[in-house]
């Protein structure tokens, strides 16, 4: 059992028409936590982050993020959002600003920082993720491992409770994994929580608390690393593991 859950999903159901995506899901994360999510293609991980800051409403059950229900709209939700970070696969930077755009008016618009207090922060933020001289470029003048490390820059800048990552390295050719997956090992290691979806079972033996296996919309294992992986207890997950290992 986890105290004093920093995110606590209790009984929470979504159907997408007659799809049952998330099926009595309950799950908490507590501070500090390394949370890896795993599962076949389908199973409702990216659903279940997307809850987590409300890109996707829930139909029953109960969300908490350091023991507040999320918002349902407006500077509250601006801030939910502030507050559980999230990294796509697809990096969702925007196009027409610059590096430190990006990292940068963020701070500004949502947490009312000065422009030039959020530009010194985002210089120490893109120095942490390897990429303090790319600052004034544009997206699409750097690779995809470091556009990704902008967007985790991007959403740290917004001093997140806790960071999602939804698949981070999947569009990545196989050469910029590892530049990604070290800044999410740095960022484990002092302390973030995180709630990771990912096919990297590298990342999630080294770095996870916690391995989540989800298939069909529930979750079906949740335990310690080296338990799951050395004995998985479902076929399911017995049958996942054979394919990606
Ligand atoms: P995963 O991330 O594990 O691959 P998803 O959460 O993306 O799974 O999707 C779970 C299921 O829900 C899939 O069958 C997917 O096609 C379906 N789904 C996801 N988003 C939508 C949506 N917006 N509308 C309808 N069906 C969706
Ligand atoms: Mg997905």
């Amino acid at each position: 059992m986890v105290v004093d859950p920093l995110i606590e999903l209790r009984d929470v159901n979504k159907h997408f028409g007659q799809l049952h995506v998330l099926q009595d899901i309950n799950l908490a994360v507590g501070r500090g936590e390394v949370v890896v999510v795993i599962g076949p293609s389908g199973s409702g991980k990216s659903t279940l982050c997307r809850a987590m800051n409300r890109l996707e409403t829930i139909e029953s059950g109960r969300i908490t993020i350091d023991g507040q229900p999320l918002p349902e709209e407006g500077k509250a939700l601006a801030k939910l959002r502030a507050d559980v970070g999230m990294v796509f696969q697809s990096f969702n930077l925007f196009a027409h600003k610059t590096v430190m755009a990006n990292v940068s008016l963020g701070p500004v618009k949502v947490r009312g920082l000065k422009k030039e207090e959020a530009e010194r922060r985002s210089r120490e933020l893109l120095d942490r993720v390897g990429l303090a001289d790319q600052a004034s470029k544009f997206p699409a003048q750097l690779s995809g491992g470091q556009q990704q490390r902008v967007a985790i820059a991007r959403a740290l800048a917004m001093d997140p409770k806790v960071m999602l990552f939804d698949e981070p390295t999947s569009a990545l050719d196989p050469e910029m994994i590892n530049e990604v997956l070290e800044v999410m090992q740095q960022l484990a290691a002092e302390g973030m929580t995180m709630v990771v979806v990912t096919h990297e079972m590298g990342f999630a033996r080294s770095a996870a608390n916690r391995v989540v296996f989800m298939a069909d919309g529930r979750i079906i294992e949740d335990r310690s690393p080296d338990d799951f992986f050395t004995d998985p207890r479902t076929d399911r997950a017995k049958d996942f593991l054979s394919k990606i290992l």
